[in-house]
């Protein structure tokens, strides 16, 4: 199959589903510049992702923690959604049935348009208090010298950024209405997830094996691309608008 026929295929199965499961995971926000703290470019005042993003590195140290997340959302603030999110905010309104699952905390894909989705890992926009739960927008920054760690409005309880952090499970719900969805899906589109991280690799094999049209779009090949009916490879900015042309073509 080649490139354009591929497109071909993912834009008629698209064009005939009314049920649709989009999964999208860090590829799709490469090309809008979002780092990914991977790797040995990823370090952060000598600190790796893995020893901050944790109960216990924010039990330790909260203050630490709540400076690199603020300095990770300024940098979230200056980058813009691309083409892909787009692209997906504009796909929701052609399906009756539709949800958008992310393992995405930069909150690009709302800043985009979309409105059906659940930010399966949280969103840097938000933050969560320890206490009562109490669910705020992320602060304003502080400057150097001010205390990094905002307090609840409701209860005065300490703050935390609304993010799953390593070693902690999925908030109640989240993974299951993602997998009402994938056992609905005629059509499941898969963006820029390695597949490796488990439970997105898992709803869309699952929606594969009980029978939806799998797309993976992905520079690389994956576990996902291998079981995909059609993979497009290569950076989501470009290929999801040209899969958006060829779709409004169908009519
Ligand atoms: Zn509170």
């Amino acid at each position: 199959m080649d490139d354009q026929e591929a497109l071909s295929r993912a834009a008629q199965a698209l064009f005939r589903a009314e049920r649709c499961l989009v999964l999208t995971g860090a590829g799709i926000s490469l090309e809008s510049g979002i780092p990914t703290f991977r790797g040995p470019g990823g370090l952060w005042e000598g600190f790796r992702a893995e020893e901050l993003a944790t109960p216990e590195a924010f039990a330790a140290n909260p203050a630490r923690v709540w400076r690199w997340y603020r300095w990770r959302a300024a940098q979230y603030g200056d980058c813009v959604p691309n083409g892909g999110h787009e692209v997906i905010a504009k796909l929701e309104g052609r399906f009756p049935d539709f949800l958008l699952a992310t393992q995405n905390v930069d909150g690009l894909h709302p800043r985009a348009g979309s409105q059906r989705l659940v930010e399966l890992h949280g969103t840097i926009t938000t933050m969560r208090c320890e206490i009562c739960g109490a669910l705020e927008p992320f602060p304003d920054p502080v400057g150097p010298d001010e205390d990094p760690i905002p307090r609840c409005d409701g209860c005065h309880g300490r703050m935390r950024p609304h993010i799953l952090w390593f070693g902690e499970q999925y908030w109640p719900g989240v993974l299951e209405r993602a997998m009402g969805a994938a056992r609905d899906a005629e059509v499941v589109l898969v963006v820029g997830t390695s597949g490796q991280v488990w439970p997105p690799a898992m709803l869309a094999l699952e929606a594969k094996r009980i029978g939806a049209f799998l797309i993976d779009v992905n520079p690389d090949a994956t576990e996902i691309s291998a079981a995909a009916d059609v993979h497009l490879r290569g950076p989501s900015g470009e290929l999801l608008p040209q899969l958006w042309e060829r779709l409004l073509a169908l009519g």
